[in-house]
């Protein structure tokens, strides 16, 4: 199915006459040993139906038990979003059918949420910052997954046969709900983009998920609608769903305020509709009428009692919360030293854990930040990965660093040693040796390249020696010629020096 072609205001133009509202739906799967409901597994990747059980299945007759566990995370969660966790909150049934849900509803918590009324406050790219009120987290659990065969991609149109693996039934899922985002104006892509990356880091830095949104961990509904600038009254809202990565978030919110705004414009109006997302060229199409909470008949869950959290609970669990990834970053810049911006350059660049797991295999923070923020974030660029995901870890940036420090390798003998780490050609010294890349110590072999780099700039000798001692450069670089960049640059200045004393 090919993407149709929608007219779309000018992003500018859209900002000069409507103001967008926004509302974040985040879907967290918590890394619970067992599902929310059963005591199957709910590990991601196993072979497809091996992580399933009567409850997950929905036969008749299954009774659901909730898991201690995640409902501690949600509460872990709820304390860490500045939420009031309830002391009483329900389950209820969601009833629709989708074949991915084998009994029919899915289990969710509707009016009575275990966590609600909270914010979290976001670092924007300049460092200003923004307070995204929460208006709930909830418990629930995941649906199974579908693959379609016989289509194009894996979508569902055109498909022949459709798998059903229920591995991911009942998986628990935390869906943090923002209150409407207004006033964001030109910011709101940056903001939906910010709040997700912020919401992502706190979750796993509270160890409750791996939130790894290519793998469905972390997915994001994206609301949007817009009013006519001056009016108080919210316009109708799009829910763009499943959006799978940040910059998806940050595009999907940015076409939809195009699009809408030229619908608008032209005298149309906004169905409220779901929206799916299409990552090639950023834009979104119409999915099905949006759903009131009337069509679910959502009842309270019979087969559950109602979760009754003590306040020493509580007390307890907000005992264990880590440092808060906000309070962590500002203890680094504070022990480090960094400059605001310095700070700021780190985190977009997405290298603070990288650079701090350096530091702790003995770079210092100035050579750990260097090869992160610049070289090898230049390198993730290139191939278009993740600064996390490049082949090369941590302890074997901090063994280049030890290796320069000890003089063994200049700063661009480093980088092919880098660069052979990244092409999967082993530890660093591994390529240091396949590759010959030692700077060479052996005064005699430099000595040799000297005299021949000498014997062959006869101009440059005189020079010196009528008191221009700065023409040297044109000699080291021939000896580094020679050599193959290997000399030790301190070496071949000393001896330079020596023989033209
Ligand atoms: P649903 O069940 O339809 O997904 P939710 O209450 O779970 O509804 O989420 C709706 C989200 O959209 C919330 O974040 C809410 O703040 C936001 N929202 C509600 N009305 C509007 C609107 N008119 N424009 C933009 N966002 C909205
Ligand atoms: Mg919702």
């Amino acid at each position: 199915m090919t993407a149709a072609t929608y007219d779309l205001m000018d992003f500018d133009e859209v900002l000069e006459k409507f103001d967008p509202v926004m509302g974040l739906e985040v879907h967290v799967e918590l890394h619970t040993a067992t599902k929310m409901f059963s005591a199957s597994s709910a590990a991601f990747g196993d072979a497809p139906n091996s992580n399933v059980d009567p409850v997950s299945l929905g036969l008749p007759g299954a009774l659901p038990v909730v898991n201690h566990t995640g409902v501690e995370y949600a509460i872990k969660i709820g304390l860490a979003l500045n939420c009031s966790i309830a002391e009483s909150s329900r389950f209820a049934r969601k009833n629709y059918f989708y074949p991915d849900q084998p009994k029919n509803y899915q289990i969710s918590q509707y009016d009575e949420p275990i966590a609600y009324d909270g914010y979290l406050d976001v670092v924007l790219e300049d460092g200003t910052e923004w307070r995204v009120e929460i208006e709930r987290a909830h418990m629930e659990e995941d649906t199974g997954k579908l693959t379609h065969l016989g289509g194009a991609g894996s979508r569902i149109h055109g498909a022949t046969a459709s798998l059903v693996d229920c591995n991911r039934a009942g998986v628990p899922l935390i869906e943090i709900v923002t209150k409407p985002i207004e006033g964001a104006g030109e910011r709101a892509p940056e903001i939906a983009k910010a709040y997700v990356a912020a919401l992502r880091e706190l979750v796993v830095a509270l160890d409750v998920s791996d939130a790894r949104m290519d793998q469905g961990s972390m997915r994001c509904d994206a609301n949007l609608s817009l009013r006519p600038i001056g009016r108080q009254e919210f316009g109708t809202r799009t829910e763009t769903k499943n959006i799978n990565s940040l910059k998806s978030v940050e595009q999907a919110i940015r076409f939809e305020m195009m699009r809408q705004a030229a619908v608008l414009e032209d005298g149309g109006v906004i169905e409220q509709e779901t929206r799916h997302f299409h990552e090639a060229d950023g834009s979104t199409s119409k999915g099905r009428p949006k759903e009131s909470a009337d069509d679910y008949r959502y009842f309270n869950d019979p087969d559950l009692p109602p979760v009754i959290v003590s306040r020493e609970w509580v007390e307890e669990i907000r005992a264990t919360l880590p440092e808060m990834p906000w309070l962590r970053r500002a203890r680094i810049q504070e022990a480090w030293g960094l400059k605001d911006e310095e700070m700021r350059d780190l985190v977009n660049a997405g290298a603070l854990d990288l650079v701090i797991a350096t530091v702790e295999a003995g770079a210092t923070p100035d050579e750990a930040r260097s090869w992160w923020v610049s070289y090898l974030s230049g390198k993730a660029n290139e191939s278009a990965v993740e600064l996390a995901d490049l082949a090369i870890t941590p302890a074997q940036v901090a063994r280049v660093v030890v290796l320069i420090n000890e003089g063994k390798l200049t700063n661009k003998l480093a980088r092919k040693a880098v660069d052979g780490v990244l092409a999967g050609e082993g530890d660093v010294d591994e390529v240091v040796a396949a590759r010959g890349l030692e700077v060479v110590r052996d005064d005699g072999a430099i000595e040799a390249a000297v005299e021949e780099a000498l014997a062959a700039n006869p101009d440059i000798v005189e020079k010196y020696k009528a008191g221009n001692t700065k023409v040297t450069g044109a000699i080291v670089g021939a000896v580094m010629k020679t050599t193959k960049g290997k000399a030790d640059p301190k070496t071949v200045n000393e001896i330079i020096a020596r023989k033209l004393a």
